[in-house]
């Protein structure tokens, strides 16, 4: 059907085969996640729970499944799995609100706001039901805590359903952060080359070569990881940060996901793919080796020399305890904005340009 949307000679034809759409459709089964189950043709809502257990409270992950009439790529984006990044969330609203499922082929199953403690509760980095980081915890446990659980949902019901998938992110709540793509390479050669088309078409300028993901699909760790260790082509993305809504990071996932649609023959329209990436390859995460208070010196998208003041640390009386510089020349992906710094964590991180990648 998407090959006879753009006739304009033919609206007559158009009109009558979408009027027959659903019979034409009859091949392609329902599809489902959990009990949420969409006819082919239909777009449906509800949500994954994930059961109380031990005394916490469990959770509720908001699905849509925008279920194609014609079979084809099943393409998942996940949203909120750190829950104060909002950018990710809000650009989802707007795809599920916009799909069609009469114009797609194949089924795009959208996952809302996978960490919802953390969302309602506003907290960084962590669930504020038992500590853990979500995207640390993957591939889940079914009896675990809190976090493992939702993992272990995940994987289970969105991530073994997927085709192709996407987990999209933005610097948290505390993070500042230039546009980027992390392209992870501890899959197959073809899981690899499929992802990195995946990133070329999703769009953004910057892409990470990821050669650092775990290789044991029992401690995938990370979400795309997870669905790459089980062999289905996945990328991380980050559009946004500081716990804000503007209106570029969202529309440029929105953008991201037109890309990849076209590029999985979802849908006919779309933007074209990015043809002059910048590689960047290998990063290096900063950490503060002291707790205290955080004085970063330098922006996302700046470019750095080696030995760059990035950031400092005083003590809570102002002395200063720490100076945290780069590694090597390279890019500023992203910075921690916002004073707590605890030993340890993230300062920001610097990434190297490299050399395009050799096709696979
Ligand atoms: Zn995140």
């Amino acid at each position: 059907m998407p090959r006879l949307t753009g006739s304009i000679a033919l609206p007559l034809v158009a009109a009558v085969l979408l009027a027959a759409w659903p019979a034409t459709a009859s091949a392609q089964a329902p599809f489902s996640v959990g009990s949420v189950s969409a006819r082919p043709g239909t777009a449906a809502r509800g949500a994954l729970e994930v059961a109380p257990l031990g005394g916490d409270p469990g959770a509720s992950i908001p699905v849509t499944i925008v279920h194609g009439a014609t079979p084809g790529p099943v393409l998942v984006l996940v949203a909120g799995v750190h829950g104060m990044e909002y950018t990710p969330i809000l650009a989802l609203q707007r795809l599920a609100a916009s799909a069609d499922p009469r114009q797609l082929r194949g089924t795009l199953v959208l996952v809302h706001v996978a960490n919802m403690p953390s969302f309602l509760g506003r907290t960084v980095y962590y669930s504020p039901v038992d500590g853990k980081n979500l995207n640390r915890v993957f591939p889940g446990k079914a009896t675990g805590t809190l976090s493992e659980r939702i993992a272990d949902v995940l994987t289970r019901e969105v991530i073994a359903k997927a085709t192709h998938l996407v987990d999209v992110h933005c610097g948290d709540g505390n993070e500042w952060l230039r546009p980027y793509t992390y392209w992870m390479t501890s899959g197959a050669p073809e899981v690899s080359r499929v992802a990195r088309e995946m990133a070329l078409a999703f769009g953004l300028e910057h892409i990470v070569i990821d050669t650092e993901r775990p290789a044991d699909p029992s401690v995938s760790v990370y979400l795309a990881n997870t669905a790459i260790l089980r062999g289905t082509p996945a990328l991380t993305v980050e559009s946004g940060g500081l716990a804000g809504t503007d209106e570029a990071s969202i529309a440029r996932i929105e953008r991201g996901a037109a890309g990849l649609l076209k590029y999985l023959g979802m849908r006919t329209d779309g933007p074209e793919p990015l043809a002059h990436p910048v590689w960047i390859g290998p990063i290096e995460v900063l950490r503060s080796s002291t707790t205290g208070l955080l004085h970063p010196q330098l922006e996302p998208g700046h470019t750095v020399t080696q030995g760059a003041l990035v950031a400092y640390v005083t003590d809570f009386h102002g002395t200063r305890l720490e100076e945290i510089r780069a590694p090597f020349d390279g890019e500023v992906l992203y910075v921690v904005a916002t004073p707590p710094i605890n030993k340890g964590e993230p300062v920001g991180a610097i990434g190297q340009r490299a050399a395009p990648p050799a096709p696979r």
